[in-house]
C-alpha cells in the first residue's frame, strides 16, 4: 500500500511552533499512539479522514498549529502523510527540530496494533528514509521521557518495525514530467509499492529506477484516492 498524501487538506502555516525542518538534522523517528477510540480494520477512507480532521482540530485548539504528527497509520493498513516532512511536527517536547513522527491511531496501552497497522507504520518509515536518503533510528516517544506513549505494549511491536521496514519490497520510481500532486516527494520522485513477484523480476533485471509516463501516474493517483 502506498502512502496517501493528505497534506493539502490540513495546511499548517510555516510559523512557530511549526517551522521548516532541516532534513539534514533529522536523526530519529518517534513512534506515538493517539489514545483515541479504535477504528475497525474495515473503516472507510472517509471515516479515517474524519478522524484525522478531529485530531487536527484538537491540536489546533492546543495551540500547536494543527495535526501534530507527520504520518498516521490506521488498523486498515492505510497510512496518511498529513504534515510535510519538510515541516516540524509538534509531538516530542523541545525535540521537534530533529524528529519525524509516525502515530498509530488507537490506544495501545495494553495491546499491540494489528499487523496491517504496523505495516502502515513501516510504509511511513520507508517514505521518511526515501526523503532523507538514509536511515535513522526508530524510537518510542517514551524514550525521550515524561510519557508512556506509545503504550506499555510497545516492546511487543516497536522494535520489530525495523525488520518490517526491510521486509517488504520497495522500488523507487521517478516521474518523467514534473511533480504529480498526490505522489510528489523530493523533486518528482515517487514511491510505488510493488508486489513481491514484480519486484523480483525488476530487481533481477537490475532495475532500480523506472521512469513512468504521466498517464500512469494519474492512474496511480486515482487508485490511491
Ligand atoms: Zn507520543
Amino acid at each position: 500500500m502506498t502512502v496517501i498524501d493528505a497534506t493539502a487538506a490540513y495546511p499548517i502555516p510555516l510559523a512557530w511552533p511549526r517551522l521548516a525542518m532541516d532534513l539534514k538534522r533529522v536523526d530519529a523517528i518517534a513512534i506515538h499512539h493517539t489514545v483515541t477510540f479504535f477504528l475497525s480494520p474495515s473503516a472507510t477512507v472517509e471515516e479515517e479522514q474524519n478522524h484525522i480532521q478531529m485530531i487536527h482540530w484538537y491540536h489546533l485548539s492546543k495551540g500547536w498549529g494543527g495535526f501534530a504528527y507527520h504520518l498516521i497509520s490506521f488498523p486498515s493498513g492505510r497510512v496518511y502523510l498529513v504534515v510535510p516532512l519538510t515541516q516540524w511536527g509538534a509531538h516530542v517536547h523541545a525535540e521537534n527540530d530533529h524528529l519525524h513522527a509516525v502515530v498509530v491511531a488507537g490506544d495501545f496501552t495494553d495491546r499491540a496494533p494489528v499487523l496491517a497497522q504496523q505495516q502502515g507504520v513501516a510504509e511511513g518509515i520507508r517514505l521518511i528514509y526515501a526523503a532523507l536518503g538514509r536511515q535513522v533510528s526508530i524510537r518510542p516517544h517514551r524514550s525521550w521521557g515524561g510519557t508512556a506513549c506509545p503504550g506499555d505494549a510497545w516492546q511487543s511491536w516497536v522494535p520489530g518495525l525495523t525488520a518490517l521496514v526491510e521486509e517488504d519490497a520497495m522500488i523507487m520510481v521517478r516521474a518523467d514530467d514534473g511533480s504529480p500532486e498526490v505522489y510528489s516527494w523530493g523533486g518528482g520522485t515517487i514511491l510505488v509499492h510493488l508486489d513481491r513477484a514484480t519486484y523480483d523480476i525488476l530487481k533481477g533485471q537490475g532495475v532500480r529506477e523506472v521512469v513512468l509516463p504521466a498517464a500512469f501516474i494519474d492512474r496511480l493517483a486515482a487508485f490511491s484516492g
